[in-house]
């Protein structure tokens, strides 16, 4: 239960107080879990980082810069947010949740029905990040994405402050299954990739999934077969990706049912990016 609420005004004041708190205290962004029914987050301490927080997205020398309180909605009604995000944006159907919700505090959850992680991550987004050192000095790091996800407890007091867009020329896609806008998926795929003219094979390839339980994991043996052109085909993608995906059967879809999903999500993809690069 939240005991304690604060308002900070500068990212000093929000992480001095997050690092007094210790575990017992969160980032309250939109608030869209934290005041959830049933949310997991147990925060006795809320600090309220919306007045300190970056709410502005901006054109860069590489791309695109987008504050973490930016909300859903806010960022569909730019037209610089590329279209990739723009539809994992539009899987959260409330337009009240778009309202509030924002692009920081999804990527902070890492939820296995994420509704940007998996397509963030396959298009290689990086995270401008702020920390507190031991005397109390600001540090900020640049860290990918992938990173983040991978290393999670080591960002428990890490205030995101933008997220980074840089690779404008790279494919990426996603696509999130489920019964109605509201229903939870049976599986959510996001894929990215760069096309080498030289070597005119797909590389650098991402295959996300998410699926509860396992949460948010890449299809590593598969991005390498792609990236090394063992696999050329989409109808050997769709086998590779269907055969690695780890799935449970519940109530939104057998085992089964979810690997075929992600197979044909990703081969779908793969046809897709080829054809935008003009193969
Ligand atoms: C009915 C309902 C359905 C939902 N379904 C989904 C779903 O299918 N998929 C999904 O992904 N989400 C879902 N959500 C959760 C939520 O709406 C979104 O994930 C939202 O984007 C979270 O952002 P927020 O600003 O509201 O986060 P908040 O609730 O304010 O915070 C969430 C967490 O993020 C941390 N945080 C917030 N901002 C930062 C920051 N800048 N840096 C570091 N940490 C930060 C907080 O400490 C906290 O732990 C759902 C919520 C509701 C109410």
């Amino acid at each position: 239960m939240i005991k304690a609420f604060y308002k900070a005004d500068t990212v000093k004041e929000i992480l001095t107080l997050i690092t007094l708190h210790d575990s017992k205290a969160g980032f309250l962004a939109g608030g869209t879990d934290i005041n959830r029914l049933h949310s997991q987050s147990k925060y006795e301490t809320v600090i309220d980082i919306n007045t300190a927080c970056l709410q502005e997205i901006k054109k860069t020398d590489l791309g695109l810069e987008i504050g973490a309180c930016v909300t859903f909605e806010r960022a569909l009604e730019d037209s610089s947010i590329p279209a990739y995000l723009r539809k994992a944006l539009r899987y959260a159907g409330s337009r009240t949740l778009r309202n509030m919700a924002t692009i920081g505090g999804n990527v902070a959850l890492q939820r296995s029905d994420s509704y940007l992680l998996p397509v963030l991550i396959a298009a290689k987004a990086r995270l401008k990040t702020i920390d507190l050192s031991e005397n109390g000095e600001l540090i900020e790091d640049s860290v990918p994405i992938r990173e983040y996800v991978e290393h999670k407890d080591m960002f428990q007091h890490t205030l995101i402050a933008r997220i980074c867009l840089d690779k404008p020329e790279r494919f990426a896609a996603s696509e999130r299954f489920c019964k109605s806008i509201q229903a939870p998926p049976s599986i959510v795929v996001g894929f990215g990739a760069d096309y080498s003219e030289q070597k005119k094979i797909l590389h650098n390839v991402r295959i996300v999934i998410g699926t509860a339980p396992y949460g948010i994991y890449r299809l590593l043996k598969v991005e390498e077969a792609v990236n090394q052109g063992a696999i050329q085909t989409a109808a050997e993608l769709e086998k590779a990706v269907s055969d690695e995906t780890k799935a449970i059967s519940d109530y939104t879809g057998s085992d089964k049912y979810k690997k075929y999903l992600a197979g044909t999500a990703s081969a779908n993809f793969f046809t897709e990016c080829l054809a935008a690069s003009g193969r």
